[in-house]
């Protein structure tokens, strides 16, 4: 090629270069014109089937631009900082029928949220819809007929608070911020369930919600597949609004913590289980394990319900080992729920259980080695399961733990992202170490997930559960849960 033609040439091509580019370029901006305007009509229609929507609910409608957004998208377990798109503060059931409804419309995932205790943040999600039923927490006592029924947001304290007035109580958590719906679709033990079974072995009825929008009443006698799969099954097969409960005669207890110190934790256990042994329905107490208590290593609470002039007699066992504090004295049963608790406010944490069948020296050894190893953050709680609600046949209701046994707790808090490490670590290792005396965990607990422990849950129930998921929510919209799928 010539001097000239090549400088032909490369004024040709920089020419057609320049005319292909600003084609190019044409073309990108048309085609980006075409997007954003569709993005446009995609964000209005958005924004209109939104404002709609909004429009139809009698509760409060969230978004994330709103002042009250973080606030309300907070969760117990600090671990979990979730950004769902749009949180329904439900004050109807028909504001939850709505919103279910709206989430499948556009296809967002679905959270349910009672009291936001979930060990695994569940109660929140990211990107979807939240049912929210914290605005929903009245309860109604009828002492005539000892029921209450509440509303699905109603916590804990607030069930105790209004049973109280009337001298009856039923078997609710041992922390009373606790959603008492998220509590007792799991099962639901506490401080009672020796002598009135656990909170589902309670439950006389359920209103539900069901995914494709209908209303319907849970009971014995009514819908009794769906009244079976929620004593246990948690959120897997319908949002409940409210839920009816037996109550039982309870006034003042004899109630407290026995302080023990460290290096007698095996003797402490093997003492703790023959306490048991002997102990009436009336007895309840759980063991903590605390590595933060330099010195003052064992806690054992006790909450007795029974004849209080019998109290003392039986507690003498325990007073006999030398506790280092005492505090068991005679106190209302509200007070009493109070004072147990396991984690007094919102933090990261991370806890996984274990059922245990017996404490036997092996299992005392492992768990005497692991919180000799642990970081102080850390802790193993003891709750025994005895009495009323180990009496329950297993295939009665979802709920599977219904053996004697031990549920055998394994927690952790942390507030920096290298404690964070420590306290998985510890968890982890420690359940593993424990893995060959289990026999079951219990599904509120967990603080992990998967198809295995979720099937290890429930046992003999789960195949039952699954067929009652397929007539229930086919299309498994409630996922956001120790989930149980329908295929
Ligand atoms: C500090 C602490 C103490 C605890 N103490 C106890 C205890 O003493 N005894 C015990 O048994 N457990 C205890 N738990 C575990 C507790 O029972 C579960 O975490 C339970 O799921 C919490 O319910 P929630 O409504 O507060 O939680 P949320 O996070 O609001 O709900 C948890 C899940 O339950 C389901 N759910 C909740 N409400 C509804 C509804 N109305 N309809 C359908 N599904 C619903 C949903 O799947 C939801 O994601 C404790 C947990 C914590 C964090």
């Amino acid at each position: 090629m010539t001097l000239s033609s090549r400088r032909q040439f490369l004024r040709q091509t920089s020419l057609g270069a320049a005319v292909l580019c600003v084609r190019h370029t044409r073309v990108i901006r048309a085609a980006r014109q075409v997007f954003e305007d569709r993005a446009q009509q995609g964000a209005g229609s958005d924004a209109a089937s939104m404002r709609k929507f909004a429009s139809r609910i009698s509760g409060h409608v969230i978004r994330p631009e709103m002042s009250d957004y973080d606030s309300s998208r907070l969760v117990f377990n600090r671990a979990f900082d979730r950004h769902p798109a749009v949180i329904v503060q439900c004050a109807v059931p028909s504001d939850v029928a709505r919103a279910l409804d709206f989430a499948q419309a556009k296809n967002l995932q679905v959270a349910v949220r009672g009291g936001g205790h979930s060990r695994l943040g569940y109660g929140m999600c990211d990107g979807g819809v939240v049912i929210d039923l914290s605005a929903l927490k009245r309860v109604e006592v009828d002492s005539n007929r000892r029921v209450a029924r509440a509303q699905a947001g109603a916590l804990v304290r607030n069930l105790d608070e209004a049973t109280q007035r009337f001298g009856l109580a039923t078997t609710s958590g041992g922390c009373p911020t606790v959603g008492i719906a998220g509590l007792t679709l799991g099962g639901g033990e506490g401080r009672l369930m020796e002598k009135y079974g656990a909170a589902c072995d309670n439950l006389l009825s359920a209103q539900v919600v069901t995914v494709d929008g209908r209303q319907i009443q849970a009971s014995a006698k009514s819908n009794p597949d769906l009244f079976w799969a929620i004593r246990g099954g948690g959120g897997n097969f319908g949002v409940v609004t409210a839920l009816e409960y037996q109550l039982h005669p309870v006034r003042e207890v004899l109630s407290g913590a026995l302080m023990y110190p460290a290096g007698r934790i095996p003797e402490m256990l093997q003492a703790f289980t023959r306490f048991l042994a002997g102990a009436p329905d009336e007895m309840d107490a759980f063991a903590q394990l605390l590595p933060s208590e330099p010195g003052r290593r064992l806690k054992i609470d006790v909450c007795y319900c029974g004849d209080l002039r019998m109290g003392n007699d039986l507690v003498r066992p325990l007073r006999g080992l030398k506790p280092q504090d005492d505090s068991v004295k005679v106190m209302s049963y509200l007070e009493a729920q109070g004072t147990g608790g396991f984690l007094q406010a919102p933090v990261a944490h991370f806890q996984t259980n274990l059922f245990l069948r017996e404490l036997s020296g092996s299992a005392i050894a492992g768990i005497t080695t692991a919180v000799d190893d642990a970081p102080a953050t850390c802790k193993v709680i003891i709750v025994p399961l005895r009495g009323a609600v180990s009496r329950v046949n297993v295939s009665d209701t979802a709920f599977a733990l219904r053996q004697r046994g031990y549920e055998v707790d394994i927690a952790g808090v942390w507030s920096t992202p290298a404690e964070k490490a420590e306290v998985v670590r510890w968890v982890e290792a420690t359940r593993d170490s424990l893995q060959t005396f289990a026999h079951g965990v219990y599904v509120n607990q967990l603080g992990d997930t998967s198809e295995e422990l979720v099937k290890l849950a429930y046992g003999p129930n789960y195949a039952r559960l699954v067929e009652i998921k397929k007539k229930y929510d086919p299309n498994n919209i409630l996922r956001l849960n120790q989930n149980i799928p329908a295929a």
